[in-house]
């Protein structure tokens, strides 16, 4: 790893930077919308990113009771506090603080997601990824990983990265994909930490940071991202991050874009109006099961 960190021309840089948007959810949880916003309506693959992070119970406790997902995944990442979830097909389990949860909703099922605490700090994020038409009305399936499942590779001097997709100097996150090939990094960099993670070409990218600040290293100059900023990041080969004057933490999530029509409401994430009406209809005749 070079120290100087001259980023190459390949070098992603900050196409746009997004701020988070307040919002509700489930039964009145309090998050922060990053995609799937006005501002970003989507970032295909990606469909939709919450941050969820609180120290205040009536923030979070109402939780997210039974409600219905198709056509997509949805990968819920805890960083504080625990969270049950429990879906119509038997399945349940608890998110523990550094696991994550990668679930294929595929063809359809109903699930609750609810605070397995009364007090304490809640945060974390949930992501939408969109399926390929081929694999829309898949089985449902779970990839779940307990936090020492997922590897933390020193990168560079004071640059740890967990990885839950992708891969890094030989190691390797757990979670398989090949519809949209992901990358999911969670970076923690000491003040001033550096270094270079390799983001395939062709993949849309971005770069949230949830604590501290970072520059992108472009180029083309670098860019600050202050904490809460969404960066949608450019083409290119790599990313070259700096961590600020305090210590960073920063997910850079990356995938393959499907480039197909979508059809979205709500938990239906479909091609066309045709199969999002029959979504509605399997669901309210008991089909998700
Ligand atoms: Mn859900």
């Amino acid at each position: 790893m070079s120290a100087t960190l001259a980023p190459t021309a390949s070098a992603r840089r900050v196409l746009r930077l997004i701020p988070g948007m307040p919002t509700q959810d489930g039964a009145g949880v309090r998050l922060t919308r990053l995609i799937g916003t006005p501002m970003l309506g989507d970032l295909d693959p990606f469909l939709m990113l919450d941050e969820f992070g609180t120290d205040r119970p009536q923030d979070y406790i109402a939780g997210f009771p039974d409600h219905p997902h198709r056509g997509f995944e949805t990968v819920t990442y805890m960083i504080d506090g625990r969270m049950r979830h429990k879906d119509n097909q038997g399945n349940e389990g608890v998110l523990v603080p550094g696991a994550v949860q990668w679930m294929t909703a595929g063809r359809g099922l109903v699930h609750s997601e609810m605070p397995e605490q009364q007090e304490g700090r809640m945060r974390g994020f949930q992501l939408w990824i969109n399926l390929p038409a081929r694999d829309k009305m898949t089985a449902p399936k779970y990839q779940e990983y307990a936090p020492e499942a997922l590897p933390v590779v020193e990168a560079a001097p004071g640059a740890r990265v967990k990885l839950i997709a992708g891969s890094l100097l030989g190691a390797e996150g757990p979670i398989v994909q090949p519809a949209t090939d992901p990358v999911y990094f969670d970076l923690d960099l000491a003040p001033g930490a550096a270094l270079s993670l390799p983001v395939p070409v062709g993949h849309a990218a971005f770069l949230y940071v949830y604590e501290g600040g970072l520059d992108v290293l472009a180029a083309a100059g670098r860019q600050r991202l202050a904490r809460s900023q969404l960066a949608v990041l450019g083409e290119g080969g790599e990313l070259v991050v700096k961590g600020g004057s305090e210590a960073t933490r920063a997910i850079l999530v990356a995938g393959r874009p499907l480039r197909e029509p979508v059809a979205r409401y709500g938990p239906f994430v479909m091609n066309t109006r045709e199969e999002l009406m029959q979504a509605f209809v399997d669901y309210q005749e008991g089909r998700f099961v």
